[in-house]
């Protein structure tokens, strides 16, 4: 297996003028090859740094990826450094060049004289022509070890990495990495480690825990020579986390708790309603996220105020009264009233503090979400444990479509 590094030229970068997007694009399109990328650095224009960095580079990886120094002016050296490193000399290449030259003509001006050097290519290595800029991309390669070099601009180096570095690489045989994601809710992350802790320690395939926006998320990754054989190493290990984890996962490569709703609901042919106070949309929102929502959902309402939480969803004045919009009790004629006057199969509810601020008994993040179905209603206090408004707002919505989705699960098999 071949790895690779990306280093980020440019002082700019260094002084956080300019924030680095070349390195994240990079590292996406080549974890999308089954590259791994095992390091990313920035060094700014200076070739004793530059130098030094891709020494280290080249010790520890196979291919090593540089964005940036490429351009006219004299503090653009990346070339003339790697050159150095891998002993290339450089050579004027003329279809570079004419393209330069032709560059400029097409904006009805002459080259200038500086441009000149950016048409150096080194002598036996290969140039990625720029149909979208004046500097030429290359490569270098010299005992197992390779040196890929793109222009600093991100239009230009994601073109001729696209166009260019692409089939490159692909005539390289670099192996693959597959991955799937578990995706789990209702356990926290340190939690969820703790289940699989055993399999953290694992090489091949590696299992990282990671939390994203109120979720525990597993990924798991193999490397091997073909696609089959990664994906016969992840198969116990992911048999042996659904084992343990199953009540949490609600899928595995899902796109999103909202997605498994629609799919459960689609496959049980069920709707759902939804009434919402604190996120306010939000879950039908994301309901409607899902291409196909329409067959599964058809009725939802925002009742923020306790007077339309009484005229619309039928919530007793005295409940108000007595525990308050954001308790149990509310939640739980929240969601009857809305599964009642939405003739749905399953209604979920919503009422909570989204913050800022809150009350010692009620604070930011506090939420009460009430599941109803023909068997009855379900409530459910959760609390986020943040002041946070968009963020609670969220996740609130999150854990009520996982909760609807958990009862989802055993509609119909009780019958
Ligand atoms: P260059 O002349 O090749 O050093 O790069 C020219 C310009 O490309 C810089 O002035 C930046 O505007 C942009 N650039 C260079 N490196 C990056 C990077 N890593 N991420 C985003 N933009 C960059
Ligand atoms: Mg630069």
């Amino acid at each position: 297996m071949r790895s690779c590094e990306i280093l980020s030229v440019g002082t700019e970068l260094l002084l956080g003028e300019i924030v680095d997007t070349n390195a994240p694009f990079l590292s996406r399109e080549l974890a999308a090859l089954g590259i791994p990328v095992l390091y990313r650095g920035t060094v700014g224009d200076n070739a004793q740094r530059l130098g030094e960095e891709v020494r280290r580079a080249l010790r520890r990886s196979d291919f090593v990826i540089l964005t940036g120094g490429l351009g006219p002016t004299a503090d653009d050296l990346t070339k003339e450094v790697c050159a150095a490193q891998m002993g290339f000399s450089l050579v004027r290449d003329d279809r570079a060049l004419a393209q330069i030259r032709d560059f400029f003509a097409r904006r009805g001006s002459e080259m200038p004289a500086s441009n000149l050097k950016q048409a150096d290519v080194p002598d036996g290595g290969t140039v990625f022509y720029n149909a979208h800029g004046t500097a030429p991309g290359m490569a270098m390669e010299r005992d197992g070890k390779c040196l890929i070099l793109l222009p600093g601009p991100p239009h230009e180096m994601q073109a001729m990495f696209r166009e260019s570095v692409l089939p490159f690489l692909a005539a390289k045989d670099m192996g693959v990495i597959a991955s799937h994601t578990v995706r789990t809710m209702g356990i926290g992350e340190s939690a969820l480690a703790e289940q699989v802790s055993d399999l953290l320690e694992g090489s091949n395939p590696t299992v990282a825990p990671y939390a994203k926006m109120g979720e525990a998320l597993l990924r798991v990754t193999a490397r091997a020579q073909t696609d089959a054989d990664a994906q016969a190493l992840m198969q116990p290990v992911l048999a042996e986390i659904r084992n343990r984890l199953q009540p949490y996962i609600y899928g595995i490569d899902t796109d999103s708790i909202q997605q498994a709703v629609v799919y459960a609901l689609a496959e049980k042919k069920l709707h759902i309603a939804t009434a919402e106070s604190c996120t306010a949309g939000y879950i039908a929102g994301r309901i409607a996220q899902v291409p196909g929502a329409s067959a599964v959902f058809d009725w939802g309402v925002v009742t923020y105020a306790n007077t339309v939480k009484q005229n619309l969803l039928g919530v007793q004045a005295q409940t108000l009264k007595t525990y308050g919009a954001v308790s149990a009790e509310t939640a739980r004629e929240m969601a009857a009233g809305a599964l009642e006057r939405s003739g749905a199969d399953i209604a979920v509810a919503v009422t909570g503090v989204a913050g800022p601020g809150g009350t010692e008994q009620k604070p930011a993040g506090l939420s009460y979400i009430g599941v109803a179905d023909r068997r009855g209603v379900e409530v459910t206090r959760f609390e986020t444990g943040r002041d946070d408004r968009e963020y609670n707002r969220n996740v609130t919505a999150s854990r009520a479509l996982y909760l609807a989705w958990r009862r989802i699960q055993n509609i119909g098999e009780d019958k």
